[in-house]
Order: C-alpha cells, then structure tokens, then sequence
C-alpha cells in the first residue's frame, strides 16, 4: 500500500487531493494531514483515511484538535516545527499544498527523506527554487509539479529531448478584471477580486490571478522547474483555460495540453505518475465549445508580469524577496490597508530597496539565507505598505 501524505490538506488543493484519495479506499495508507484552523474538517479527514498523524500549524488549535481526535487513534501535534517533523516520517508519496513560504521547510524536509514530492507550493520554487531543486537530487527524490501549467508543460515534455525546446508558453485567465478599463482596477474591492471566472481555487490564489501575480510566480516556477532560459518563457492569455501550457519544439512544432478547468487533473496524474489512471474530471466537448481565444498580455494592466521578469533575469535570492513583498502586500489588501493596485507597488519598492542594499544575487541559497531574506523583504514591505496607508 502507498503511504502518502498531504500538507495543506484543508485547502482547496488539500481537499481535491482527499476527493481522489477517498475514492479508492484501501489503495493508500495515509500517514500525515496537516492544516490550520479548520480543525473540524482536518480532524474528520483525518479519522475517515484513517492517518496516523494530523496536524495544525497553530498551536492554539493544538487543543481542539486533541479533543476531536481523542479516542480515534489518530494522533495530534500542532506548530511549524511538528509539521517539519511530520515531513520527516517515511512515505511513497507527499503533496505539498501549503499556501505561502511556508511551504518551503515541509518540503525540503520531505525530500532530504527521498520521498516523491507532488509540488503545488509554487511559493517554494519562486523563493528558493536552486535549493529546492539541488535538495532533490542531492538525495534522489523526485519534484512532480502539480501546478495546472506546470504539469501541463511536464505531460507536453514527455519522451522528449530539453534540447529540442525553444518556448514554453504558458496561459492565463486574465482573472476576475479581465475586462475592466484599466482606470477602475484602483477601486477594485476585496470581493471583486476574490470571484475567478474559470477555477474554483483559494482565496489567496484567486487575487493573484486577478493582479497576474500568480502568473508572475508561475514564469519563475517553470524557469526554476524546467531549468529553461527566461528569454524562452511566455505568457499567453487564454480566457477559457482549456488549454493549460504549450511547448515549442525546433522543428516548429506546439505541444498543447488540454482538459478541464480541474485541479484533480494535475494532482491526479502527479498521483499515479508515471502511469496515467481514470481520474474523475469533465470529458471536454471540444464541437460543443467551438473556438478558444488568444490574446498577448497587457503589460499595463499587469505590472507583476514585469516584475516576476526582472526577477528571473535577477535570480538569486530575488525570488524570495518578490514571494515575501507579494505575500505581505497581499495581507494589506485583504485587511483592506492598500488598494489593488498598490500591491504591485509595494512589491516594486521592496525589490528595489532591497536590490539596492545589494547581496541577493550572490549570497548563497542556504536555508538560513532564504528565511532571512524573507523575513527583511516582509518587514520593507510592511514599511511600503504604512507609507500608503
Ligand atoms: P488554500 O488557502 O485553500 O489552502 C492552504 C492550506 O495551507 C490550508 O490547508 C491551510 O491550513 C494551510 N496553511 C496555511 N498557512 C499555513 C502555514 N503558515 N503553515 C502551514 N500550513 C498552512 O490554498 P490553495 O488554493 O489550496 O493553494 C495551495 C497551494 O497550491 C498554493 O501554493 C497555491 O499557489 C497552489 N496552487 C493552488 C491551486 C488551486 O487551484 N487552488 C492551483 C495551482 C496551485
Ligand atoms: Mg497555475
């Protein structure tokens, strides 16, 4: 039996991941389940797969977490450190679907262990992507991207020679504003940002769909996944979301992938890799859909696009600094101290402050390094972020 475990098990990828695991009872031994505060919905995953271990990163749910589980069998912890801990215990498989850098240590954990490790935590590969990427083949774990794009790109690879590839495209929605006149985005609201018009996704990923920012992460994740060169990375933006990424051959030639709007897809075939298994998603109807719609992105309306490739060219530590400035900027917006607009804002000054205090291209990409620069980048941007309020 596959032990398995899932980080970020409550969340909206967590919980696809749950769907496609409950439907086969038996063929996986789950061994962690980690959340946060929804403590009801870890602990009922938790005894219906029968884990070994939930846990929450709050400690201050370690008590009703304790009290849901009692008598079940299945054990409890709670705190960064017992998540990191959890990491730590032997599986086949685990899926890291933390939202946020925190997300890093879990899965750095995990593959020091050499286990194969499904990766939606794209904050991870923009904040340390060389660490997360030499750390895998230091003890030979393998990364599976389950982000929609990049396990698009990944399926589009397959038999195929890196060096035959000359662009990776990958698409985008255009998000909740799409057809807003550019002049209104600055009074965009919190609820208005938060709907997506093609995926049901957190509420965090949803805004940054809306400001590109998501998009932004997602050029630095396929140039830190696939080793490729920024020059040879697009955006293409594609209102259907059908298809998810193309790769470009040198003989000419586009590999599209194409299916629905479903997380269980990639999440799916990150499961079963290298196999493909019946997953439970929409069969499309492409006659019945009828075209499908490209547009090149507008670099006003989108200034994160711009941003994530100053940041590619940059490497180094800059990703963690356009992770931390995103994450912190993303905070302030939601507690409605900055507007929409002025998350792009906040970001920029906090890369070029701290470009500007030197060190990020050539430090080392350490553990500690990383953390640190985090915690400056989320200070600076908290410090933008007072400026405008
Ligand atoms: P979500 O907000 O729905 O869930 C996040 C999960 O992480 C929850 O289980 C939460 O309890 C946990 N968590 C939050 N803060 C934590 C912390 N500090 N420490 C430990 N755990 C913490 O997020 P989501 O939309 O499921 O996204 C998860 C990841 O997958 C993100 O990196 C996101 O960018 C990526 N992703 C999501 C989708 C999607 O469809 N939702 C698609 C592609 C990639
Ligand atoms: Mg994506």
């Amino acid at each position: 039996m596959r032990r398995i475990t899932i980080f970020g098990a409550t969340g909206s990828v967590g919980q696809s991941a749950i769907d496609l695991i409950a439907r086969n009872p038996g063929a996986y031994d789950v061994v962690a389940l980690t959340g946060g505060r929804n403590i009801t919905q870890l602990a009922t995953d938790a005894v219906r797969l029968n884990a070994d271990i939930a846990v929450t990163c709050y400690p201050e749910c370690y008590d009703d977490l304790r009290t849901l589980l009692t008598g079940t069998g299945v054990a409890c912890a709670a705190g960064a450190d017992a998540i990191a801990e959890a990491a730590a215990r032997p599986v086949d498989w685990a899926l890291s679907a933390i939202i946020g850098s925190a997300g890093l240590v879990p899965g750095l954990v995990a593959l020091k262990h050499g286990t194969k490790l499904a990766l939606a935590n794209k904050e991870s590969l923009v904040t340390a992507g060389p660490l997360l990427m030499n750390t895998a083949r230091a003890h030979g774990a393998t990364i599976l991207p389950v982000d929609s794009e990049h396990s698009a790109v990944f399926q589009a690879l397959v038999g195929e020679d890196m060096a035959a590839v000359e662009r990776v495209i990958i698409t985008a929605s255009g998000g909740a504003f799409r057809d807003w006149p550019i002049e209104r985005l600055a009074s965009a609201t919190l609820a208005q940002a938060s709907s997506h018009p093609n995926w049901d996704m957190g509420q965090r990923i949803t805004i940054d769909s809306a400001s590109m920012f998501n998009k932004g992460m997602e050029l630095i994740e396929t140039k830190e996944f696939f080793g490729v060169d920024p020059a040879m990375i697009e955006v293409l933006v594609h209102r259907e979301s059908l298809i998810h990424a193309l790769v470009g051959f040198n003989d000419g030639a586009l590999m599209a992938h194409v299916g629905p709007p479903d997380m269980r897809h990639a999440i799916g075939y990150a499961l079963h890799w290298p196999e493909r298994r019946t997953l439970p998603v929409e069969r499309l109807d492409l006659a019945k859909i009828g075209a499908l719609t490209f547009e090149a992105p507008d670099h006003a309306r989108y200034p994160a696009l711009a941003l994530a490739q100053d940041v590619m060219q940059a490497g180094g530590l800059s990703g963690a600094v356009f992770n931390a400035a995103k994450e912190r900027a993303l905070d302030g917006f939601i507690a409605g101290r900055i507007g929409f607009l002025d998350m792009s804002r906040v970001v920029a000054m906090t890369l070029d402050k701290m470009s500007s205090a030197g060190g990020l291209q050539n430090a080392d990409m350490t553990l500690d390094n990383v953390m640190e620069t985090d915690r400056l980048a989320r200070i600076r941007a908290g410090e933008a972020i007072s400026q405008m309020g």
